[in-house]
C-alpha cells in the first residue's frame, strides 16, 4: 500500500520538443514577456505586448493570433510561427441527465485528463485535474487506482478552464459576460491528482485564473482539495491564497492510515496543527473538511463526535460526501439515514454539514470516479515517451 511519495515522484511536466511550437498558455506574465523577447520583441516593448496578448488570451479567449487586431501583422505572424494558444482537444464531452458535463481532454503525449462542469441554480462549478493519475492510493478513490503518469503543466491546468469556457460559450463580449452572468463561478481542484504534489504548476495556473485582467475568478471562489500534504499547505495559503479543503475521511489514525495512506507520513495531529496556521483562516474563509461516507467504516455516531472534537478551534465546515462506487470498489455508501444522523451530530456541534449531492453519476463524473486513458493508451504513451529518452 505504501505509495512512493515526493520528492522523487515530482515528475516534471513534459518539456517542449524541438521544432514544436511553444504553448503560451500557463506562462506567468513575466515568462510571457521573456518569451516575446526571445523571438526578437524589443525589450522596451515587451511588457506592453505581453499585456495585450494576455488580454486576448485570457479575457477574450481568442485562439488564433490573426484575430489579435491591435497587434501589427508582422508581429502576429511571428507569434504564429513560434507559439500556439491552442487548447487541448476535447476527445469526448458527456452530458449527464442532471446537466453535469464531463470533458475528456487529450493533452501532449497522447494522454488524457478529465474536467467536470457542475451547474447549480446560483452557481456553476468547474472541477479540474492537476495530474494524470495520482501517486497516492486512497483505497476508496478510482483515480488512486491509476498510477501517476505525469504532472500537468500550468498551461494544461488553465486550459481546462478555457476549454469549458469555450464549450459554455462564456467568453465575455466587450468585457461584459454574455447574458449578464457567468456560467463558471467557482473552480475546485478536486479532479484527478494531488494538487500539492504539483505545487508550482497549480499555483501559476490559479494565479492566471484569478488575474483581474484575465479569467478573473476570485480566490474565494477557488477551492484546492488536498489529501494532506502537510509541508505545502501553508505555502498554498501564502502563494495561491484560495480556499482549502482537506480530505479528512476518518477520525482515528488507524482508519485514516487505511483510507488515506498519506496519513502514515503526516498523521491527523500533524495535519490539524498545520491547518490551525493556515493564512487568513476565519469564519468567512473556513476550511472545508471532506468526509466520504463509507458504510460501517467511518460513519458511526462516535466518529461524528470524535470529528467535532478533533477540529474544535478551527473555523470549518464539514462536507459529507456519499461514497461514489466504481467498478471493483471495496466499499459501500452509507445509508441516507446514517448520513443524516451523522450530519445532525456535526450540525448540533455548530458546524455546517452539507451533504454533497452526487452529480453526474450516470457518466462516472462524480467525486472520485474520474479515471482517464485506458490502460492500453497509457502504456503505449509511456512506451513512446521511453523510446524518445
Ligand atoms: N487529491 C485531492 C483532490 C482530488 S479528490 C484530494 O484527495 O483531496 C477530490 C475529493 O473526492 C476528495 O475529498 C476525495 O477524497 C473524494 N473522493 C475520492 N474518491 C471518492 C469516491 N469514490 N466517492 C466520493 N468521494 C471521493
Ligand atoms: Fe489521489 Fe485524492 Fe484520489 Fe487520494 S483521493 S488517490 S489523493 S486523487
Amino acid at each position: 500500500m505504501s505509495a512512493p511519495i515526493a520528492p522523487e515522484t515530482r515528475v516534471i511536466a513534459r518539456p517542449v520538443a524541438e521544432g514544436e511550437k511553444q504553448s503560451l498558455l500557463g506562462l506567468t506574465r513575466d515568462a510571457l514577456r521573456k518569451a516575446l523577447i526571445a523571438i526578437g520583441t524589443p525589450e522596451r516593448q515587451a511588457k506592453m505586448r505581453a499585456s495585450q496578448l494576455w488580454s486576448w488570451i485570457y479575457q477574450k479567449g481568442v485562439q488564433d493570433f490573426a484575430e489579435m487586431t491591435n497587434l501589427a501583422k508582422p508581429f502576429r505572424e511571428a507569434l504564429g510561427a513560434h507559439f500556439t494558444v491552442a487548447r487541448p482537444e476535447i476527445v469526448t464531452l458527456q452530458i449527464s441527465q442532471d446537466g453535469t458535463r464531463k470533458y475528456l481532454l487529450r493533452i501532449a503525449g497522447g494522454l488524457e485528463v478529465e474536467a467536470v462542469y457542475i451547474p447549480d441554480e446560483n452557481r456553476g462549478t468547474l472541477c479540474i485535474s492537476s495530474q494524470v493519475g495520482c501517486t497516492l492510493n486512497c483505497s476508496f478513490c478510482h483515480t488512486g487506482t491509476q498510477k501517476l503518469v505525469r504532472n500537468l503543466s500550468a498551461g494544461e491546468i488553465v486550459a481546462q478552464v478555457m476549454v469549458a469556457r469555450d464549450d459554455l460559450d462564456e467568453w465575455p463580449v466587450d468585457g461584459t459576460p454574455r447574458e449578464g452572468r457567468r456560467r463558471i463561478t467557482n473552480v475546485v481542484l478536486m479532479g484527478m491528482g494531488e494538487p500539492l504534489y504539483n505545487f508550482e504548476n497549480v499555483r501559476d495556473a490559479m494565479n492566471i485564473v484569478m488575474d483581474n485582467e484575465g479569467i478573473s475568478i476570485s480566490r474565494r471562489r477557488i477551492t484546492l482539495s488536498t489529501s494532506g500534504v502537510v509541508p505545502e499547505i501553508i505555502r498554498a495559503g501564502e502563494e495561491i491564497g484560495c480556499l482549502l479543503a482537506i480530505s479528512f475521511h476518518a477520525t482515528t489514525n488507524e482508519i485514516r492510515d487505511t483510507l488515506v495512506p498519506i496519513n502514515k507520513k503526516w498523521n491527523i495531529e500533524k495535519l490539524l496543527e498545520t491547518l490551525k496556521a493556515y493564512p487568513r483562516l476565519s469564519n468567512s474563509e473556513r476550511i472545508t473538511f471532506e468526509y466520504v461516507m463509507l458504510k460501517d467504516v467511518n460513519d458511526s455516531d462516535d466518529d461524528a463526535r470524535r470529528l467535532v472534537r478533533l477540529i474544535s478551534g478551527i473555523p470549518a465546515k464539514i462536507n459529507l460526501i456519499p461514497f461514489n462506487p466504481w467498478p471493483g470498489s471495496p466499499y459501500e455508501r452509507s445509508s441516507w439515514g446514517r448520513i443524516e444522523a451523522f450530519a445532525e451530530i456535526v450540525n448540533e456541534a455548530g458546524y455546517a454539514s452539507p451533504v454533497r449531492t452526487p452529480r453526474g453519476e450516470d457518466i462516472m463524473a462524480a467525486c472520485g470516479q474520474l479515471k482517464s486513458a485506458s490502460e492500453k493508451q497509457r502504456k503505449s504513451a509511456l512506451k513512446k515517451a521511453a523510446s524518445h529518452d
